[in-house]
């Protein structure tokens, strides 16, 4: 079962929801990123404080790592979120329901895993160079919880797209000798990538089949912040969050969903919250 979904942006929305609504999911989390104008979500910036505020979430709950564009992923047990914040890695796994964990991206992936059975999720930052940190990510999941391939539901957020994603002829062939051909694209005499595509291909191998894809390409869609082009001194960070969050209302869902695969099914979101 592999989804679609495109996140409205609105003018009024600090940042896009992910609705979890057709994804298989008891636990009572959501999910989502900011937007480019919410401003950037670096930890040093203090307009990330900000919207934590907004959304009413206390410090002492909100986890992230030094991320470093790598494979490694946390398992945050016990701990303040200061300890884990100095860690070198590029995603957080944790069974605590009262942690919000997060990544910043702008281009690269934020990938979201849930387990639908069991009180465990987690968030990854997966670009190129971290391409196949969610079969890590996967690996702890199995080995530390006990989760089942099966119960494992993945949302892929919005990246740069094969669209826009031009590399030399070198990565390319690197990216497709290890990912496969899916996860590259030529158009003419030029390369690209498919970060999507490579995820997809490696969730599908790990027998994870429950996924749901965002389609917008940061480099296109101007509500999102990109690195290529914005350029590196002008771009701004994105914050990716997943944890179990009341208070706030002024996300939006996605919507506009198609759906392809074995259940042959064609669900809807609902309409962007108020
Ligand atoms: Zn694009």
């Amino acid at each position: 079962m592999l989804k679609y979904l495109s996140l409205p942006t609105g003018k009024k929305k600090e940042f896009a929801e992910l609705s979890l609504k057709e994804l298989d999911i008891r636990l009572p989390l959501r999910a989502g990123i900011t937007l480019k104008k919410t401003g950037n979500m670096k930890n040093t910036m203090p307009g990330r404080n900000s919207f934590f505020k907004l959304l009413g979430i206390d410090k002492s709950r909100i986890y992230s790592c030094c991320q470093t564009h790598s494979k490694r992923v946390l398992d945050i047990e016990n701990g303040s979120p200061k300890k884990y914040s100095s860690f070198k890695a590029d995603g957080l796994i944790t069974e605590n329901m009262d942690a919000v964990l997060t990544v910043t991206v702008a281009d690269c992936l934020p990938l979201f895993i849930i387990d639908r059975t069991k009180s465990v999720f987690g968030i990854l930052h997966s670009g190129w160079k971290g391409t196949g940190i969610i079969l890590n990510a996967i690996s702890i999941f199995r080995s530390k919880y006990n989760c089942r391939p099966e119960d494992l539901q993945v949302i892929i957020g919005p990246g740069i797209g094969s669209c826009c994603y031009e590399v030399e002829k070198a990565r390319y062939e690197s990216f497709r000798s290890q990912f496969g051909s899916q996860s590259v694209k030529m158009a003419g005499k030029r390369f690209y990538l498919d970060l999507k595509n490579a995820n997809i291909c490696l969730l599908l191998e790990a027998g994870i089949d429950h996924i749901a894809v965002v389609r917008d390409c940061t480099f296109c869609n101007q509500d999102f912040a990109s690195f290529r082009r914005d350029g590196p001194v002008n771009y701004i960070h994105m914050l990716a969050f997943i944890g179990n969050i009341h208070a706030y209302t002024t996300g939006t869902s996605a919507h506009d969903t198609t759906t392809t695969g074995r259940t042959g099914t064609n669900p809807t979101y609902d309409t962007p919250e108020a």
